[in-house]
């Protein structure tokens, strides 16, 4: 819609112009850093940081109401700009002048309800919000838009030049830094680190293509981890990680999202997301936080962090109930098919931790939940959703697979509806459904195929052929028609068709 036809009074509001004056503030001490420097840790004390915008209560001048019409407005401008996660401008990154935003299509993921069979399946009614939709195929773009746009603007302010981007990655990270570091040619390069063979085909494709240096190093995400640490703390580098409070900001869009699509009624609403870095329940946290704080939702929704018993750390975290004996021990991993979420000592932990704290006070009850759940089920919900319609990852598998599991243990009661998140797209983890269907998972998967799960291609060669058409070398045409006959009557028989009475 042109921005004349808009309701007058709408208008002047269309446009972002709030005065946001975001700093870094550190969750060890407190302290307050500008963000005209790129920072990781606390120059002070080294713990990690968010991003506060210490103008916030400039944002409760405008009225819950008028906010969500400036949201449900701003869908109809075509603006790229505005499209994406900076829709919701104010609140992720209000000093970012428009002309430097990258917006690469990302966020705006669909909403889409489970089919009847998937929901009586799953014991209750529940939506999938496909961020593998993204232009990587997952969630992690929404980050590196809201990072890459602010490295954008340090750029053309002249805070920073030629900018190699880093990051640790279990595969998506990376290839989402390194699409974006790729818009930013040539004042931007990438390289990232892969813990060796613990990545996707498919995923380590998608650096390489985008012309990012990578390096594939032994062991595990968390070794690779610390090496990229170093890497930032001793040499001129961009720090691509969720450590990165950018990202973290850029991924509240998720939950501002999921709200604008629900009509901003967030009661009876449950959000499941699976836990890896951590990085994603704490935007999801602080995304539903600020909303309520600005009054534009009055709820806040349930969030249920799920992990495999393979990688586990933050639910054996939470499981001990009295919260001053709690004590957060890194664990070393086994192997799982949410690989993008195989994190043993994750680096938001301690945001986490103050998050989940603000949340359930605010909440006034506890709000926050985390569940395990095995690797075997995380693989059979996976295949069960995609069965029906849907195109969740191994980590979409884990979430429906927690939400199976809150159900059952009553965290979610039969009047709530869940929002999952699939946060990357089936393609990328393939290989795994691949081992399913052939059954041949290595034994510390512990995973077993369920006979009624399996799907294999059959392959069509009739006996009774001498010949078949191959690249280059068509069949003559009375041989063709045999050979289309015959293969035909194959299929037929495969599928129990029945001739059409003539
Ligand atoms: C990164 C990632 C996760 C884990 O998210 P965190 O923010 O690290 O907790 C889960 N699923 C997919 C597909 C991912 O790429
Ligand atoms: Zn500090």
């Amino acid at each position: 819609m042109k921005f004349e036809d808009f309701p007058k009074e709408i208008q002047p509001l269309l446009m972002p112009n709030h005065q946001g004056r975001p700093v870094y503030r550190c969750l060890g001490c407190r302290q307050q850093h500008s963000i005209e420097k790129l920072l990781y840790t606390c120059p002070s004390c080294g713990k990690v940081l968010l991003i506060e915008d210490n103008n916030f209560s400039a944002l409760l001048n405008i009225s819950g109401d008028t906010w969500r019409r400036i949201f449900d407005y701003r869908r109809m401008l075509n603006i790229p700009a505005l499209k994406g996660i900076y829709r919701y401008h104010e609140f992720i990154g209000p000093q970012i002048p428009l002309e430097n935003i990258i917006y690469l299509g990302e966020a705006h993921t669909p909403l889409v309800e489970a089919n009847a069979v998937l929901q009586k399946m799953a014991g209750g009614r529940f939506f999938y919000k496909n961020d593998g939709q993204n232009p990587s195929a997952s969630f992690k773009d929404r980050g590196m838009a809201s990072a890459f746009s602010y490295i954008n603007y340090l750029l053309e302010q002249g805070f920073l030049k030629d900018v190699l981007a880093v990051c640790a990655s279990t595969g998506d990270t990376s290839a989402a830094a390194a699409l974006y570091a790729s818009y930013l040619q040539p004042g931007v390069k990438s390289a990232v680190l892969l813990p060796h063979k613990k990545v996707t085909p498919q995923q380590l494709s998608q650096p390489l293509g985008s012309g990012a240096k990578v390096f594939e190093i032994p062991g595990v995400f968390d070794d690779c981890m610390k090496v990229v640490e170093a890497l930032s703390e001793q040499y001129n580098v961009a720090l691509l990680n969720s450590k990165n409070a950018w990202r973290i900001l850029g991924q509240e869009s998720y939950s501002y999202e999921i709200a604008q699509d629900f009509e901003y009624d967030m009661n009876h609403k449950v959000v499941v997301l699976p836990i890896g870095n951590a990085g994603n329940i704490t935007a999801v946290l602080n995304g539903f936080l600020k909303f309520k704080a600005a009054g534009i939702i009055e709820t806040l929704p349930k969030i249920i962090g799920v992990q495999s018993e393979h990688a586990n750390p933050v639910y054996t975290y939470y499981s001990e109930s009295d919260p001053k004996k709690r004590k957060f021990i890194p664990m070393r991993v086994k192997p799982s098919v949410a690989q993008a979420a195989m994190i043993g000592n994750p680096v938001s932990m301690p945001r986490v931790i103050y998050l989940v704290n603000q949340y359930n006070q605010r909440a006034g009850k506890q709000k926050v939940f985390m569940v395990e759940v095995s690797e075997q089920k995380i693989m059979d919900w996976q295949l069960k959703a995609n069965r029906n319609g849907h195109i969740a990852c191994t980590h979409g598998g884990e979430s429906l697979a927690g939400m199976v599991k809150a159900r059952k243990e009553g965290i979610i009661k039969q009047d709530e509806t869940a929002i999952i998140d699939s946060t990357a797209h089936a393609i990328k983890f393939s290989g795994f459904q691949e081992s399913y269907f052939q059954n041949n998972f290595s034994q510390e998967f512990k995973i077993f195929s369920n006979p009624d799960l399996i799907n294999q291609p059959v392959f069509v060669k009739p006996q009774v052929l001498k010949a078949f058409p191959g690249q280059g070398r068509p069949l003559p045409e009375d041989e063709f028609k045999l050979f289309v006959k015959e293969v035909t009557k194959e299929i037929a028989m495969a599928l129990h068709l029945k001739k059409e009475s003539a």
